[in-house]
């Protein structure tokens, strides 16, 4: 903390002993990123230490607005409990800005479900729809043919995705005709927490948490290492990848971030051919009414994506606009 400003760090030992029991770290350039540059968005996630003094790393990950991910902090632990992520999350809250409103995307690990809600009462928690899928999966073993399951799984995509709360009642009611004990087992796992048509937060469409899998997969190298030697390892990592997007970046001639260029301009393309009526009712497979100013559409996907619809991009061009004042601005 005296060598690189901004940064924070909590170390805790034994009372009595004073032996090592767990350790935080959030350097100052994660948190300025994070705080200036990222989305409210977090991804969480644990993985074992492979040194001979083991313990696992828990991470806290957010995604640039490139989409890359991006890590924040993490902790070293010796479990992956309740009171490991309360305490993580608890070194996080001291140092991140109260001003926004967070949404973690986690699996559905029992500590991680206690300790968000715990620490930061008014976030938003969204479970891994991978996750999700693979309960899911083992749910369903064994009960049903091939067809249905595949069928069933489909239908689980359906709710999930359905960017209205019909989308997600017709998925529903189409399982409860193949089966209502799988219908039954969705219903019961809090679809507030994953389905787009349900949850409350704000996600930009991230269904996945494998944002926190990516950057444990990318330290693979440290996780081999003693703790102090882990802790500098990724801190060199993560300032050349840095300093690598930072030569990146400057070379951008888009207004928006590449990947986000590249797909606002298929959306764009998509939009072409629409017909647009004066009080921004947008005509395409339905009737969509668009406000350019609240930044919404009745199909929801804007608010979903965070990204115009495509009926959002036919409004912008009837009125001349421009298109890249209704992105968000951690694009
Ligand atoms: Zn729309």
């Amino acid at each position: 903390m005296a060598t690189n400003p901004g940064s924070y760090v909590e170390i805790e030992f034994t009372s009595d002993d004073h032996r090592f029991r767990r350790f935080f770290v959030c350097f100052g350039a994660s948190l300025i990123g994070f705080e200036t540059g990222c989305r409210p968005l977090l991804f969480l996630d644990g993985t074992f230490l492979e040194s001979k003094y083991q313990g696992i790393l828990l991470s806290i990950i957010a995604k640039n607005g490139d989409e890359g991910f991006f890590p924040l902090a993490f902790s070293v632990v010796d479990q992956e409990t309740k009171d490991n992520w309360t305490w993580t999350l608890t070194c996080l809250k001291k140092i991140i800005s109260a001003d926004r409103t967070i949404t973690f995307i986690s699996d559905r690990g029992k500590g991680l479900m206690l300790a968000i809600p715990g620490v930061f009462p008014t976030s938003h928690h969204s479970y891994c729809l991978r996750h999700l899928k693979m309960n899911f999966r083992e749910a369903i073993a064994g009960k049903f043919s091939i067809t249905i399951r595949k069928k069933l799984l489909q239908l689980l995509d359906a709710a999930a995705y359905g960017l209205r709360i019909e989308d997600y009642t017709r998925a529903l009611a189409h399982m409860h005709g193949y089966s209502e004990q799988a219908a039954k087992w969705v219903e019961d796992s809090d679809p507030n927490h994953w389905a787009n048509a349900l949850f409350s937060g704000e996600r930009y469409g991230e269904m996945y948490s494998n944002c926190a899998e990516s950057f444990n997969s990318w330290i693979l190298e440290a996780r081999n290492l003693p703790i102090v030697q882990m802790v500098d390892h990724i801190r060199v990592q993560m300032m050349e990848m840095m300093y690598r997007r930072h030569n990146e970046s400057s070379n951008w001639e888009t207004f928006l971030c590449p990947s986000i260029m590249e797909k606002l301009q298929k959306i764009q393309a998509d939009s072409r051919g629409l017909q647009v009526r004066c009080s921004f009712e947008v005509r395409g497979r339905r009737n969509e009414a668009v406000n350019l100013i609240e930044r919404t559409c009745t199909c929801r996907r804007w608010q979903v994506y965070g990204l115009p619809c495509v009926h959002a991009c036919a409004a912008v061009w009837k009125i001349n606009g421009s298109i890249h004042e209704y992105c968000s601005h951690y694009f």
